[in-house]
């Protein structure tokens, strides 16, 4: 299965990639970690990545293309992978040569967001209150685009991200058309009624 997870920061698209990871045994891909890690090299473009993240601003589509490609066509990736974080823009998504089965949008309120991020255990050089809303803004800007393109291929699955990671991640894989029973996942079927 080849899914991406789209939400404004604080959505809970790290927590419900990973979960989703063990649970169908595909690889997770999130491209905010990917450029965490290219922004401590001590190189140009590392310190460009850096300079770009600080701020909430986006890395230019061509840059972030060329390294999800080179990754997604790694042996690790044929089967299926979950990716977070990517595509961004509708340049993004048009220019990405691989499959999408289905995008899951993870929504909660800005509000929101900025809550859990002052709660959030791990700590993140960009982030500071301003590149938050920067980034919120981009999301309405750019990201709202991508998510119409999905909506008209029917790709587009909308989950509520206000409530409880096991209810959130419940939610994703009735809407994949599976469930997790004795921890084992399996296709989803509507329970029989009991009396
Ligand atoms: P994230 O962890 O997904 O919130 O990403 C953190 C930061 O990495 C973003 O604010 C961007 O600066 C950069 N980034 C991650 N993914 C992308 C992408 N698909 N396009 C452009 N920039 C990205």
């Amino acid at each position: 299965m080849k899914l991406v997870l789209i939400g404004i920061q604080g959505a809970g698209k790290s927590t419900q990639g990973n979960l989703l990871s063990k649970q169908l045994d595909i690889p997770y891909l999130s491209t905010g970690h990917i450029f965490r890690e290219i922004a401590k090299e001590k190189t140009s473009l590392g310190r460009y990545v850096k300079e770009l993240m600080s701020a909430g601003s986006l890395i230019p589509d061509e840059k972030v293309i060329e390294i999800v490609n080179s990754y997604i066509s790694k042996p690790g990736y044929s089967k299926g992978y979950i990716l977070d974080g990517f595509p961004r823009t509708t340049q993004q998504a048009k220019k990405f040569k691989n499959h999408v089965d289905k995008v899951v949008h993870i929504h909660i309120p800005d509000k929101e967001a900025l809550w859990r991020l002052a709660y959030r255990n791990e700590e993140r050089d960009d982030d500071t209150i301003d590149a938050i809303k920067k980034r919120i803004e981009i999301f309405k800007k750019h990201t709202h685009p991508v998510l119409e393109y999905y909506k008209k291929q029917k790709k587009l699955i909308s989950i509520d991200g206000m409530h409880s990671i096991e209810e959130v991640n419940q939610e994703i894989l009735k809407s994949l058309g599976k469930q997790i029973v004795k921890d084992e996942v399996r296709a989803w079927e509507p329970k029989e009624n009991t009396i």
